[in-house]
């Protein structure tokens, strides 16, 4: 089964926020048929939301009774996965997305006697819930178990027992409960160019790169005028296209994508040198695959984008190799960097 980003509308490659698809199935027949969502305590977990605030919702929403019966969650009628799946929508909309950034990792607090707010641990901002909306007098009622140093506490950690956010990693939390024993927090302690004596295989490496780099001759002058790619809608939306594709299960881009966020946390001063970059390209065996080049469109550069081309030049030169597929894949990740620069939906 595949996880499915939390905000549907969202296609960033880099979202991290998944949770399971709903499964339900309908029980019995005539009047008494009822639909039993399976794993509605999964969805709910990734959503750091307790499992009766969604079937509740359920029930408002589609004007049906419900039930929780032990583990079981029942709404009566037949519904199928994709209705409920459109209405979850509405709850991450109303109750889980923050008000401000739209980020999902949010708690909901309660705030004196009858007021609830949604506190952003993305943005920080705190933002209200919709009074209106009779769920609202339900979480009143039953206000959620925010303990504090509680693991797990926002909807990133929930993901798969072992996600961990973009921010997580930039910050060094480290989580615990990866199912898959593959211990990401290490992501940039691996990497052979940390270690005290490569410097002299820097140097060799460095100056192999810049021997490569001098053959491509015109291609390390990275100029406006030189990008001659194709700038029509129809080829715009293709490479939007392309970059859908490169999802979560591309793990290894994703792994080389969060290491340079997390070096260049503060400043892309702090990025990796072209010879570090390099060599995890080549460990990760990466090269060779143009979403390393619409990695690296997104995540080397900030609003300081003009002066900071230059310097990686001879990197892209070579990672490009006169290769059109690769410039345009370097094209592709830079529209989607100054796409996330602009206020998004979610
Ligand atoms: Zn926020």
């Amino acid at each position: 089964m595949s996880f499915i980003n939390i905000c549907r509308d969202n296609t960033d490659p880099f979202y991290r926020y998944k949770m399971p698809p709903i499964q339900s199935k309908t029980e019995g027949r005539g009047n008494g048929i009822k639909t039993a969502i399976v794993n509605l305590a999964e969805v709910a977990r990734a959503l750091n939301r307790p499992p009766s605030y969604l079937i509740k919702f359920f029930g408002y929403e589609l004007g049906a009774q419900t039930q929780i019966q032990n583990d079981r969650y029942l709404v009566n009628g037949a519904h199928d996965s994709n209705e409920l799946q459109d209405s979850l929508d509405g709850f991450i909309n109303k109750f889980v997305l923050c008000g401000s950034c739209k980020n999902p990792e949010t708690e909901i607090v309660l705030k004196g006697k009858d007021s609830l707010e949604r506190d952003c641990k993305a943005c920080g901002k705190i933002t209200l819930l919709d009074p209106k909306h009779k769920l609202y007098s339900f979480i009143v009622k039953n206000p959620p178990d925010n303990k504090k140093g509680k693991k797990s506490a926002t909807a990133t950690a929930n993901v798969v027992g072992g996600g961990k956010s973009i921010s997580d990693i930039a910050s060094g939390h480290s989580n615990n409960n990866n199912v898959d024993g593959n211990d990401s927090s290490n992501l940039a302690g691996n990497g052979v160019a940390d270690g005290a004596g490569d410097d002299e295989d820097d140097d060799l490496l460095a100056k192999k790169i810049n021997a490569e780099v001098a053959q491509l001759g015109d291609v390390v002058e990275v100029k406006d005028d030189e990008w001659a790619v194709d700038m029509s809608q129809e080829a715009i939306a293709a490479r939007a296209r392309e970059l859908e594709g490169l999802t979560l299960q591309n793990n290894k881009f994703d792994e080389f994508g969060e290491w340079l966020l997390k070096e260049s946390k503060d400043s892309k001063d702090d990025l990796p040198s072209d010879v570090e970059i390099y060599k995890r390209i080549v460990e990760l065996d990466i090269g060779d695959s143009p979403e390393t080049l619409q990695v690296l469109g997104q995540v080397l550069f900030d609003e300081d984008i003009i002066n900071q081309i230059e310097p990686h030049a001879g990197l892209l030169a070579k990672l490009i190799n006169n290769d059109d597929e690769f410039e345009k894949s370097l094209l592709g990740g830079l529209e989607r960097f100054f796409g996330l620069e602009k206020p998004k939906k979610c």
